[in-house]
């Protein structure tokens, strides 16, 4: 029966790593569309050349892209090493001090409502398997061994999302003909957002029709700006 348990627990968890890792994908597009959209709006609000259009679109989405994968790497490699720095502190108490260890991790079971018997009970059913370093890492620094993130893996994933992002208003404003380029590119955009404002909303539990309007209305806000920005500067200029 234990082992099932374990099993449905690790079946929750991994759900929810996956829709945590969906949600981090449709944020990481909507950054795209967002950022193009802006840059490419703003562009053509000063000029009609298709290429230069083009040129600015592209280098902005490589440029997002690339700069999302960077972000996205070094703040993952940092807190791997954070967290292996803990566990191999972690790992050297309970090889030094295990009776020390025990009477921590006894105590931190009290700390969350077990009676001092129970609590202790536990600690010594823990270090006497073979997964005491998984028990206190998960107890003591919430950190779950089996669930490390890779920051290669996490870099490539938000590099692909701004990238699929991106390519929406890309299109959005290089297909269409000039006279209709900035209206195709907002109305595509904001139809976009709303898509994943409620995909996102959806995999977060949060309220749908909230979350729809901040992300439009946020989106709507900075291509107005660039847009209008465009417009002055090519007047200007
Ligand atoms: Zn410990």
């Amino acid at each position: 029966m234990a082992g099932t348990d374990t099993h449905a627990a690790d079946g929750q968890r991994n759900v929810s790593d996956w829709t945590n890792k969906l949600r981090a994908g449709v944020l990481g597009a909507n950054d795209g569309i967002v950022s193009t959209a802006g840059l490419v709006l703003g562009v053509a609000a000063s000029t009609t050349d298709r290429a230069t259009i083009a040129t600015a679109g592209l280098a902005g989405m490589v440029a997002g892209a690339m700069s999302m994968a960077v972000g996205e790497y070094v703040s993952v490699s940092t807190q791997r090493d954070t967290e292996n720095a803990l566990l191999a502190k972690e790992r050297h108490e309970l090889a030094t001090d295990p009776e020390g260890e025990l009477k921590e991790l006894a105590g931190l079971f009290v700390a969350r409502g077990l009676t001092p018997e129970l609590a202790r009970q536990v600690a010594e059913q823990l270090h006497a398997g073979d997964r005491t370093l998984e028990a206190h890492a998960e107890v003591e620094l919430g950190i779950s061994v089996h669930h490390m993130v890779n920051p290669w893996s996490a870099a490539i994933a938000s590099f692909v999302a701004f990238t699929i992002g991106a390519l929406l208003p890309l299109v959005a404003i290089l297909a269409p003909p000039p006279a209709h380029r900035s209206w195709v590119t907002f109305v595509a955009v904001v139809v976009a957002l709303a898509v994943t404002g409620s995909v996102s909303a959806r995999l977060g539990g949060a309220r749908r029709g909230r979350a729809v309007v901040r992300v439009v209305v946020g989106g709507a806000i900075a291509m107005a700006v660039t847009y209008g920005i465009g417009r002055l500067i090519g007047t200007v200029v």
